[in-house]
């Protein structure tokens, strides 16, 4: 503390790079400090500091295997962050003078590199913004953020002492059950399950947190009604959703989107008080939306698609901007390619002609390429094994390729199976589907050309994240704002960092092989092992494969073909 007091002493009004010399560590008491990075300016993004406790007080359970351990550094990082508000006084002069910062995450819990727990200390990393009096070092504001606002975060946050108890356990062993259901539903026979008592609205289009007011809680209809063990709950009851196609029908603003939502993220693990705690869908789940203007690099579409015009190759389709329909097909394609067991569609963010061509159309235009999802639905799970749930409220033809249908009204679920037999039966569809969907089969997989992604920006090689929604790699943005389950921002800087060290690597690979190659590194070496870029250890989640290859497959500059014999 001293040694740290002397250096601040000794720099006090000198130029702003003169905080180079407090980079090292210093022994605080109850925790070390360790500055990483120093800043070169007062504007430049924040210095990189660590800080580790002397030991781990807290009681092993909270981090007794792999799933507890992620969840209770989650909990440590939301402490984190609530303590660095109470804390931090925030701005003390020029530019980030005086930021003290976490990362933020989401409603959900993903390993992270914001916190680390080890049996012997407890780590959180941390931006700090060093104080400037306009471009000199002011020494007192630095002492009060490192010597004073610094050690409170430590004590209310990563000390035991500091630290509700119980909240930790709930929150750990809430994660806990969520993962277990989850892995429960294969053995069940189930791609999904929501519990009763669950919220799925959210306050607003804009905020992920729960519906207040109002909110009608989650009820199992009787007949989908399945009950299981949680390792800590006990027993649950609620909604099992069944392998196979799965309608969801309803009127207009009865709750069909939230529902399909709600399972969207329910890949994920919820923190307590989110409303979707028990909410789950299979790990692999994937939304197919439309996306026009999007590129296409090499896709294998051949097995939803017939003959595109010009005589185009269907077994590596490629585009620079893709039409509503196209755009969902490649989706699928890729969707598959990676890896899924159930795609979740919702006919209102999807192309029209994509769902359904009716029988008029199909007579009036022969020259159509692609195979509306109504015709591949059934062959999807009948040939590949790969399960649907499907939001329709207007086309009524889905009723005859589905296996079960949920009625959404006044936002709650009943089952209309039976009703919709009697329906179909009565209004026969003119034109029984899955006429023109042929074979469907799985595409083949894609290599990448790790060439045709150029990393370099002036004299620098770039590949990181700029918010949620989008990766600079070299002078290329990748937009990413169609992805619907990616979570949080550190998804997408730790994507961009995957690509990075792929493209940097230069030899070309298999899409599934770059994403698995990824993942399993950080399985291995954890999350901080992810690229050799520039940029601060705390701020990466770990993105599902799906996330990964989808950023890769948006890339505008990609060159991929299929593999040949695959
Ligand atoms: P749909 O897709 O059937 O048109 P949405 O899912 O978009 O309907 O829901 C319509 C509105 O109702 C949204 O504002 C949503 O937040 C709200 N909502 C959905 N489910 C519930 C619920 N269980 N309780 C209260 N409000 C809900
Ligand atoms: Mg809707």
């Amino acid at each position: 503390m001293q040694r740290l007091r002397s250096i601040l002493q000794r720099i006090d009004r000198k130029g702003y790079g003169a905080y180079k010399d407090l980079q090292g560590s210093y022994d605080l008491g109850p925790f070390t400090l360790f500055v990483d990075r120093v800043q070169r300016d007062p504007f430049a993004p924040p210095s990189l500091v660590r800080v580790r406790t002397k030991e781990n007080g807290f009681e092993g359970a909270l981090f007794g295997n792999g799933t507890r351990r992620v969840a209770f550094e989650d909990f440590l990082t939301r402490a984190v962050e609530r303590a660095l508000r109470r804390a931090v006084r925030g701005n003390r002069g020029s530019g980030g003078s005086g930021r003290m910062e976490i990362q933020r995450p989401s409603q959900v819990v993903l390993p992270r590199s914001s916190m680390v727990v080890e049996d012997g200390y407890v780590e959180a990393r941390m931006a700090v913004g060093l104080p400037a009096r306009g471009r000199s070092v002011d020494a007192r504001g630095a002492e009060a953020m490192l010597l004073e606002e610094l050690p409170r975060v430590v004590r209310e946050a990563l000390l035991p002492e500091g630290v509700d108890s119980r909240a930790a356990r709930g929150h750990v062993e809430t994660v806990e059950d969520a993962d277990d259901l989850r892995r429960q539903l294969p053995g069940l026979g189930l791609v999904a399950y929501v519990a009763n008592g669950a919220v799925l609205p959210r306050e607003s289009g804009a905020s992920d947190r729960p519906l207040g007011e109002g909110a009608v809680p989650f009820r199992s209809p009787e007949e989908y009604r399945v009950s299981v063990t949680l390792p800590n709950g006990g027993e649950v009851s609620g909604m099992g959703i069944p392998e196979g196609v799965t309608l969801v029908v309803g009127g207009g603003f009865h709750g069909k989107s939230t529902l399909l939502s709600a399972l969207s993220w329910g890949v994920y693990d919820h923190v307590p008080g989110d409303g979707r705690e028990l909410v789950v869908a299979r790990r692999d789940a994937v939304k197919i939306r439309a996306e026009d203007g999007r590129s296409v690099a090499g896709v294998d579409i051949s097995g939803m698609i017939g003959a595109l015009p010009g005589g185009r190759a269907t077994t590596s389709f490629s585009t620079p901007n893709a039409s509503g329909s196209t755009s969902q097909a490649a989706n699928i394609a890729e969707a598959l390619e990676i890896g899924t067991s159930l795609l979740l569609v919702d006919e209102d963010t999807s192309a029209t002609n994509f769902m359904i061509r009716d029988e008029r159309m199909r007579e009036l235009v022969q020259k159509e390429p692609i195979s509306p999802f109504i015709d591949l639905v059934r062959p999807l799970y009948d040939s590949l094994g790969v399960s649907t749930v499907v939001v329709v409220g207007g086309v009524g033809d889905y009723l005859d390729v589905a296996d079960r249908v949920i009625l959404m009204e006044d936002y709650l679920a009943r089952d209309a199976t039976a009703r919709a037999r009697e329906v179909r039966d009565a209004f026969p569809a003119r034109v029984p589907p899955g006429g023109s969907a042929g074979d469907v089969h799985a595409p083949r997989g894609r290599r990448v050309r790790a060439s045709s992604i150029d990393l370099r920006r002036g004299k620098r090689e770039t590949a990181r994240g700029k918010g949620m929604h989008t990766i600079e790699l070299g002078r290329e943005r990748v937009e990413l704002s169609y992805l619907e389950q990616l979570a949080e921002a550190g998804q997408t800087e730790a994507v961009a960092r995957a690509i990075g060290e792929f493209a940097a690597g230069n030899r070309s690979r298999g899409v599934a092989e770059i994403v698995r190659g990824a993942l399993d590194a950080v399985a291995e070496n954890g999350l901080d092992s992810l690229g050799s870029f520039r940029g601060h250890p705390g701020e990466l989640s770990l993105p599902r494969p799906q996330e990964v290859a989808a950023a890769i497959n948006r890339i505008r500059s990609l060159e991929a073909a299929t593999e040949k014999g695959a």
